[in-house]
This record gives structure tokens, sequence and C-alpha cells, in this order.
């Protein structure tokens, strides 16, 4: 009785010891508040501890490399397609067939060798304020119109978001038409590049330019209860156009994920990213950070559907990495600092 007793004890330990042991190590280069109702919700329906390092993108990267073998990251968690490129060209994800994956995300929103997978697609479209009625804007190619002198405001050529939107013109356009494109862009700056995409609201706002590229969430997180009384002002005084609908569509981009080559809990891994594309995470997407969901049929935040319907470019994504470099180079010859 007693060693029957001892050898339950022994069983009910160990599994217990296993439970404990289920853990996933999250490399992140997005927002900790962001990330941790989706990761808590992740815990309490798979009981999988998830260890989350955050850091800036570059960083992650550099230290996953340095790592090397040892390294004990699983995942790697980071914004814009054109840096999940760079992993993917960096080696160090690893191919992921996932049915679960396949279906929940549509094909242009994730690699085609399966390396990495967008988990919120982020659109970034023109918004102006109601003063900017000189002409109809209805294409991103029209804010290189000399019509447009001075009214722009835009972030730096150094940002991704910037280099990923060129890259998708390069595509449908091709690079020597979209030089020209971002020549005349550049000759309507308002001022020299400064600041993230807020500030760009902020600047048109308060009437240092009529007009402004940037992603959606951050106007939206501005009109929301997150931001502060002056940020809800100015994103006020903004409508969003839809750039390109008769055309290619407006530019998209996402956050995603990939699994490491050397992830020591691979399976966990992987129950980790098709979480994030579950249609609770989904939501939580929408509902934390204002982004749009990758999958298909999911409710929409009320700010979001305030600016309509629109439709995005298919570009595959990966090919906003394949151009990056290209897309870099020009946004340099053309002066964009
Ligand atoms: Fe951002």
């Amino acid at each position: 009785m007693k060693i029957a007793l001892t050898l339950i004890t022994a069983i009910f330990l160990g599994a217990c010891q296993q439970h404990a042991d289920e853990e996933v190590n999250l490399y992140s280069a997005r927002n900790e508040a962001l990330m941790k109702p989706l990761l808590d919700a992740f815990s309490q329906e798979t009981g999988i501890k998830v260890n989350l390092i955050s850091s800036k993108a570059d960083a992650l990267l550099t230290r996953i490399k340095s790592e090397g073998n040892n390294s004990p990251a699983d995942v790697l968690l980071t914004t814009d397609a054109g840096r999940l490129h760079r992993a993917k060209l960096a080696g160090i994800f690893t191919a992921i067939n996932s049915a679960t994956l396949d279906k929940a995300i549509p094909s242009q929103y994730r690699d085609p060798q399966n390396q990495w997978f967008g988990l919120s697609v982020r659109a970034r479209p023109i918004m102006s304020t109601q003063a900017a009625t000189q002409m109809a804007i209805t294409r991103y190619e029209d804010l290189a119109d000399p019509l447009l002198a001075k009214q722009i405001c835009i972030r730096s050529s150094g940002n991704i978001y910037n280099q990923s939107l060129v890259a998708a013109a390069i595509e449908a356009n091709g690079e020597a038409s979209t030089e020209t494109w971002v020549k005349g862009l550049v000759a309507n700056f308002a001022r020299s590049p400064q600041g993230g995409d807020r500030d760009q609201i902020r600047a048109a706002a308060a009437g240092q330019c009529s007009i402004v590229v940037a992603n959606t969430y951050y106007l939206a997180n501005m009109l929301s209860n997150k931001g502060n009384a002056d940020d809800l002002q100015a994103g006020s005084k903004m409508t969003v156009i839809w750039p390109n609908q008769e055309d290619r569509g407006t530019h998209v981009n996402v956050s995603g994920a990939g699994v490491l080559k050397t992830a020591p809990n691979k399976n966990n891994a992987i129950k980790l990213i098709e979480f994030l594309a579950s249609d609770t995470a989904q939501k939580l997407y929408a509902e934390v950070n204002f982004e749009y969901p990758v999958k298909v049929g999911i409710e929409l935040h009320p700010i979001l559907k305030s600016w309509g319907t629109f439709k995005a470019d298919p570009l595959p994504l990966s090919k906003l990495g394949e151009n990056n470099a290209d897309a870099v180079k020009l946004m340099d010859r053309a002066g964009w600092k």
C-alpha cells in the first residue's frame, strides 16, 4: 500500500513537473503592454508559460545571431514584412508546415517558404485635414502633383514603413517611374522629415501641412481614450483617404513571427503562433492596438469601422523585403532625408 502510494505520488509529481516545464521563449520587438493580454490568454488556454524578452527588432536579430546554436529563443515576433524578410535572409528561421496557419492566414501575408507568418495587418493610407481641397487625392501617385507643394508631412526614409511603401510602388510601377514619383513627393514636403507617424498628424492638425501618410493604428490610438486630449483633437481633424481603390489598392503591411531553427521548444513555438492566428487573438489585436486582423471575418474595432472598408494591395508581402534595398537606394537618390 505504502509503495503504491509513493508510486502514485511520484507519477503525480512527475506530471506536475512536466506541466511546469512547458514553456516558450519569445523574443519580441512589439510593445510589451500590447503583447501581454495576448500572451496571458495563450498561457491560460494551453498552460504553456511564455518567457518574454522585449527589445528593438535589429537588437533581437543581432542577439539571436550571436547566441547561435545556444540561443534560448523559440519565436521572433516583429513588425514589417521587410524586417521579417531580413530575419529570413539571416537564416535564423525554420519552415513550419501548419494546416492551421495556412488556413487562417491569406497567402500574401506569409512567406512563400513558410518561414514567417503575418499576424496583424497595418494599413498605410493617406490622411488629410479638411482644408486640403485644392485637388481630389485618390492615389499615392497624386502626392507628387505640384499642386500639393509644401503640403505633405511624412517621416524619414530611414523608417521601414516608408521603405516598404516605396518597395510596393516599385513592384507596381517599376523603378524609373517610382523614382520620378518619389522626387515629386519629396518636392512637396512641408518640412524636413522628423518624428513618427503621430507627429505628422499633430503637425497637420497644427497647420504645418495638410496631407500625411501614416499607419491607421496611430490615428486610432489618438482618437481613442488611450491617447491624450490634444491628440484626440488633432486626430479628429484628419480624414482617411484609401488610395488606389480603382487600381492596386492601399498599401498594407504586417506584424508577424517565425520559429527559430534552433528553437528548444519548437512545438510550443508553433502552438504560440497558431494561437496568435486564432479568432480570440485576432480580435484582441484589433482591440489592443487597433490593427486589422489577418484572418477574414473578424469583427473590427468601431474606430476602424468608421473609416469604411477598403481594397488592400494583394501584393505578396515578401516582395517588400525583396525590394527593400532598391527602395532605400532610390529614396536616397531622390533626396528623401
Ligand atoms: Fe508602428
